[in-house]
């Protein structure tokens, strides 16, 4: 994949083609940004483009250095199809093995970047850096700071906020944002228009993304996730008062054979709209599903708590050793969670 490949965070690629065609590419580099918006995409496009052999755009030297727009790999010599195929002796890569980015990692990376770079930039890309434990972290300071000659390092993470500062201020920052909606219903219906998804089901799948592409495509490609999503849209047109419309979701909902499978997936929703009406940045689920839902009332954070609380309630009710009736409790539920949704007045 090259950039112009990419859809969406032009902003961010403009910031790493100045970089090229100003020779100002920075040593480390720290892409932070929800999960699945396209980091790694955008990490190995870049990588690509620093190892073409016969990059467009870049020019005579000295050439025209307002032309950032043309900068790009050129997709067909051998160093770009060795990059696609992820087999490039100038990458390398770490991610996280059972949850953590161990100090034997880091060293075995640090041991194959004492080798001289003989063409190209080599480029170690460092996945869920969050995950390096503290002792990793700390024995990649150095390198962090100064990488060996022709050497550069790229940290992706969906949650800044856990890695050590002393690595942070090591690195250049590159925020990336979720993805617009009317992008991820765009590809969607481009991947799986042939695997029977329709317009409509697109829609509804980009919607409850939260700007993630990676999420988009799990959910489509999942049936029972579907039927997930379909809830959540018909829960979030309720509207207090309409009082048949909400008692029709809660016995829908309580016949359901996955009662607690819909109740998790509820409860999932109301923390994402605290972690969103907090500000948090970087969190995955800062997207527009909560933003659109705190458009239609879905707000304050007392409010949000006190939905996620009735929904835990209602849970432990219907389960053992409680057994209440299960109609009754989603009735009980689903009134008072659209009446907290009500627009404040
Ligand atoms: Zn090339």
């Amino acid at each position: 994949m090259s950039f112009r490949d990419i859809l969406g965070h032009s902003k961010q690629i403009n910031i790493l083609k100045r970089a090229i065609t100003g020779s100002r590419v920075a040593h480390s580099y720290l892409f932070a940004g929800p999960e699945g918006v396209g980091k790694m995409l955008v990490a190995r496009a870049f990588a690509k483009v620093l190892n073409c052999e016969n990059p467009p755009g870049r020019g005579e030297e000295g050439g025209d250095k307002g032309s950032d727009e043309g900068v790009d790999s050129c997709g067909a010599c051998a160093s770009c199809r060795a990059m696609e195929d992820g087999f490039h002796i100038n990458l390398l890569k770490v991610e996280p093995v059972d949850g953590v980015v161990k100090i034997d990692q880091v060293r075995d990376l640090q041991n194959a970047m004492k080798y001289r770079v003989i063409e190209g930039r080599r480029v170690a890309i460092v996945d869920g850096a969050d995950k390096l434990i503290k002792a990793a972290s700390n024995a990649f300071l150095k390198t962090l700071e100064e990488p060996s000659a022709g050497s550069m390092i790229i940290l992706l993470t969906s949650h800044p906020a856990e890695l050590l500062p002393t690595v942070v201020s090591r690195c250049q920052r590159i925020n990336f944002g979720p993805l617009p909606e009317e992008t991820i219903r765009r590809v969607l219906v481009e991947k799986l228009a042939g695997e029977g998804l329709g317009e409509e089901d697109a829609e509804a799948f980009a919607r409850v993304s939260g700007g993630s592409l990676a999420r988009a495509l799990r959910a489509a490609k999942s049936g029972e996730q579907a039927k997930k999503v379909e809830f959540l849209e018909k829960f979030l047109s309720l509207s207090p008062g309409k009082n048949d419309e909400i008692l029709d979701v809660a016995r829908e909902v309580s016949k359901d054979p996955d009662v607690e499978g819909k109740l998790e997936f509820l409860k999932t929703f109301y923390r994402d709209l605290v972690v969103f009406n907090e500000g948090s940045e970087g969190l995955v689920v800062a997207g527009n599903t909560a933003q659109k839902a705190t458009g239609i009332g879905y707000r304050g954070f007392a409010r949000l708590v006190r939905s996620f609380e009735l929904i835990e309630e209602a849970h432990r009710n219907i389960t053992p050793p409680r057994y209440a009736n299960k109609q009754l409790t989603m009735e009980v539920l689903f009134l008072g969670l659209v009446d907290l949704s009500a627009p404040v007045t």
